[in-house]
């Protein structure tokens, strides 16, 4: 940080400031909130959790790997628990390989299992093929999907009791004010800042098609509106929890895909309907 701005709790030298909480924090100070609101959120999600296995998406970003790292810290005391990784490859050239290599290294570091997943042998289409084939659609909106339903059957295939996907306060805020549109964690740049100090392998590389996807309108949006009123990304986040409380009730008979046999809103789940998408590319148009 420029300037001699010190750490709100002991005074050192702080390396971040954190408008949203009124505060300063060193390196020690930061890397312990980080660590502490990661444990809040791990007892609220999983508050009876009492041992097992435990699957982590890694994708070997700076996201997944600071949860990956995290996680590990988390179960390792508590109940006696297998951490697996798991990565999907979802075949986009020049982008996946460096990061599968990245989450790797950090399993290798942290001695824990590592699962690559690749959409080529399991789902008989990449990313890359889709995208080709299938122009008139943005590719996130299948990657995201298709990364989703390979990161659950890896899971189920591993009998987890849970399946860690990390997602920052950004991308959340960013997936909340969309849903709105459409339909304690722990900020982007702190997420960054935690893998840094901790020394964390990550692949800082971008996705070729990152440019193509909706989010990036509201990720503008989400940073104004936080630069306008800090806190706004908490609020987002606070105001779709209070919605899913008021609408914890089920809206209709649960549903499974005839395809896959995944829980579904309607009898085709969206991952089968996107890949019956590329199979018949016209029906896209
Ligand atoms: Fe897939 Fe989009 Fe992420 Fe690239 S940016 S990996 S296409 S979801």
């Amino acid at each position: 940080m420029a300037g001699d701005v010190r750490c709100t709790a002991c005074s050192s030298e702080a390396v971040i400031d954190q408008p949203y909480r009124g505060r300063h924090a060193c390196a020690p100070h930061f890397v312990a909130s980080v660590e502490e609101r990661f444990r809040r959120e791990m007892h609220r999600q999983m508050p009876r959790f009492a041992g097992g296995t435990v699957a982590v998406a890694l994708s070997g970003g700076k996201d997944s790997a600071v949860t990956t790292a995290l996680a590990h810290r988390y179960f390792a005391g508590g109940a006696p628990t297998k951490l697996v990784a798991i990565t999907v490859d979802e075949g986009i050239e020049g982008y996946r390989p460096p990061t599968v290599r990245a989450a790797a290294e950090l399993t290798g570091r942290l001695g824990i299992e590592h699962r690559v997943v690749r959409a080529a042998a399991a789902l008989g289409t990449t990313t890359d093929k889709a995208a080709e084939e299938i122009p008139g659609l943005p590719p996130c909106s299948y990657c995201g999907v298709w990364r989703r339903r390979l990161l659950n059957d890896a899971a189920r295939e591993l009998d987890a009791q849970a399946l860690v996907v990390g997602f920052n306060l950004d991308d959340l805020a960013q997936t909340v004010l969309m849903n709105l549109v459409r339909g304690a964690q722990v900020p982007e740049r702190e997420v960054y800042l935690y893998a840094r100090l901790t020394g964390l392998p990550f692949d800082h590389g971008e996705c070729p098609y990152a440019g193509r996807a909706q989010r990036n309108r509201f990720r503008e949006i989400v940073w104004q509106l936080e630069e306008d009123q800090p806190g706004t990304r908490q609020a987002l986040l606070r105001t779709q929890r209070e919605l899913a409380d008021l609408l914890d009730r089920p809206l209709s008979a649960p549903t499974r895909c005839r395809e896959c046999g995944a829980p579904a809103a309607t009898d085709l789940c969206r991952a089968c309907e996107l890949l019956r998408l590329a199979e018949t590319p016209s029906e896209a148009m």
